[in-house]
């Protein structure tokens, strides 16, 4: 284990959920911070809650590693983004060929943000779920980008910050792994029945994978990820 205090971008979806775990596992305390920029769905804020209350109760050795929780308002997002995750549009793609989820550099505006709060709370270890595998376009996820941004955070601030992302080369298959390699069955029956990723916040069937309505594109990404590692485990 390490010795180094982490902040974990948290949503309360699979991957940062997952990285959550991988950051309880790895330093010795643990902080999180979500951002409620209007999201359509409260469903995001409710699944952090549940994942916060859960992994500390079923996870005794995390549980004292686990410290405070932080939701900054990001409401401001709202006047810069025209995106389907803010307002209440059909999600598609863009004339750019990003999916219309896209809020420009949002990524970029989470870590300064986390940077911000890490500096006061002492917490140098940036931690986020951004991947360029299951890439859906985003720039700002790229590994590229973020190595970049660790070195402008580091320099503007005058500390040095790290930035992990420890789900950046893994698919959705991988992460289902990851999480099992961490926690075993308990902490994939976590993330299946207390996070959230659908984009329609649709919660009203659980299926093998999590709930969700099984079509928009996070959706189909988790089903896939958990029908090929299920099938690995089971082979
Ligand atoms: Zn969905």
């Amino acid at each position: 284990m390490r010795a180094g205090h982490a902040l974990v971008l948290f949503s309360g979806g699979q991957d940062s959920t997952t990285c959550l775990a991988w950051a309880l596992e790895h330093f010795a305390h643990v902080e999180t911070v979500g951002f409620d920029y209007g999201q359509r769905h409260g469903v995001e804020m409710q699944a952090r809650l549940a994942v916060l209350e859960a992994l500390p109760r079923q996870f005794p050795q995390w549980q004292a590693r686990l410290g405070a929780d932080h939701v900054l308002d990001l409401a401001v997002l709202g006047q810069v983004s025209d995106s389907a995750l803010t307002r209440d549009k059909a999600i598609a793609l863009g004339a750019a060929g990003l999916p219309n989820t896209f809020v420009p550099g949002r990524n970029l505006l989470f870590f300064q943000l986390a940077a911000a709060l890490g500096y006061r709370r002492g917490l140098r270890t940036l931690v986020g779920g951004m991947c360029e595998t299951d890439y859906s376009g985003y720039p700002d996820c790229r590994d590229d980008t973020l190595k970049a941004l660790q070195a402008a955070l580091s320099l503007g601030m005058g500390q040095s910050f790290t930035i992990e992302t420890p789900l950046m080369w893994l698919d959705k298959e991988n992460t289902w792994a990851l999480a099992h390699a961490l926690g075993g069955d308990a902490l994939v029956r976590l993330i299946v029945e207390r996070t959230h990723t659908c984009y329609e916040g649709e919660r009203s069937t659980l299926h093998a994978w999590g709930y969700g309505c099984g079509t928009c594109p996070a959706c189909a990404l988790r089903q896939l990820g958990h029908t090929r590692w299920s099938a690995n485990q089971n082979a």
